[in-house]
């Protein structure tokens, strides 16, 4: 008989573009951005104060270098009839990749920027909101090899609205879509982890675990959910992963969509994980590009 040894999971070795990433990301900024969002009040979807948030984006993306626009969305009639006809703005933010046209694929991360209009929101989901924006500016003058598509959605809070209506535009983004990653509630209590899509291939659950060691992070796998915008991508067929808290995690949060979600109530250790894991992600996935 022989001494059993425990199997050290030696460290991942991270490119020098990835350590960049996982340097340069700064919660700081993050944090930032979440104070800026929440002084603006509620977001309620397609109130002034929502319209507002969705310019600061835009105006923020070009400075980054990405090709940023607001896109207005009408409401089907069914939502007109229990929201009102007012129209929804989603965010979206294009960077092209530098690989030859046939092989560029489509590397989706979203995040609504609306909220409840009982509260801020600080958690639910400026984090998202604000995170996914650092990762804007981290990767804004990192060559990647596929085409990268950031969406901030509005209406999630009202059913998914926002990223429903894009699914259902027609566009033809979604045969060429890699991933979708949903940012939401990256403040919480908890364990960082992911809700794969009932679309999302077992390789892609793979990837998304290697993705958080390489951050330092054990992610938990937990099942599929249909709360989130990614679940409008899952309807679709296209891989996608929930990031943020989990379904239990939300409900059992006394703050889940009270005016309490504010910036004192944020779990900051979770959001410095998801600072840096979060343009990890989008980058493994976009893959290396090449400098020209
Ligand atoms: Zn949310």
């Amino acid at each position: 008989m022989h001494a059993s040894v425990a199997a050290a999971r030696p460290a991942p070795i991270l490119t020098s573009v990835e350590r960049t990433i996982v340097e340069t990301a700064s919660l700081e900024n993050v944090r930032g951005t979440i104070d800026q969002l929440i002084a603006g009040g509620p977001r309620a979807a397609s109130s002034d104060a929502y319209r507002a948030a969705a310019e600061l984006m835009v105006g923020t993306l070009a400075s980054y270098g990405w090709d940023a626009r607001i896109e207005s969305v009408s409401r089907s009639a069914l939502h007109e009839a229990k929201h009102g006809a007012a129209t929804l703005y989603n965010v979206v933010a294009d960077r092209k990749g530098t690989a030859p046209d046939a092989q560029r694929q489509l590397v989706i991360a979203g995040a609504h920027l609306d909220t409840v209009p009982e509260g801020v929101g600080a958690n639910d989901n400026s984090s998202g909101a604000a995170t996914l924006l650092e990762a804007a500016r981290v990767l804004g003058s990192v060559p990647m090899a596929n085409d990268v598509r950031l969406l901030w959605f509005d209406g999630e809070e009202q059913g998914l609205l926002g990223s429903r209506a894009r699914v259902n535009s027609g566009s033809d983004e979604l045969a060429r879509t890699k991933v979708m990653l949903n940012a939401d509630m990256l403040a919480s209590k908890e364990q960082p982890g992911f809700d794969p899509g009932t679309n999302t291939p077992q390789a892609d659950i793979d990837r998304m675990h290697a993705i958080g060691r390489k951050a330092g992070i054990e992610l938990e796998q937990r099942g599929p959910s249909g709360s989130g915008d990614h679940f409008s991508y899952d309807q679709a067929k296209v891989p996608s992963f929930y990031l943020g808290v989990s379904e239990q995690g939300a409900y059992s949060d006394p703050n889940y969509h009270q005016p309490s979600d504010t910036v004192a109530n944020m779990d900051t250790v979770a959001l410095g994980q998801w600072t840096k894991l979060l343009p990890l992600s989008i980058y493994d996935y976009a893959g290396a590009g090449t400098a020209h």
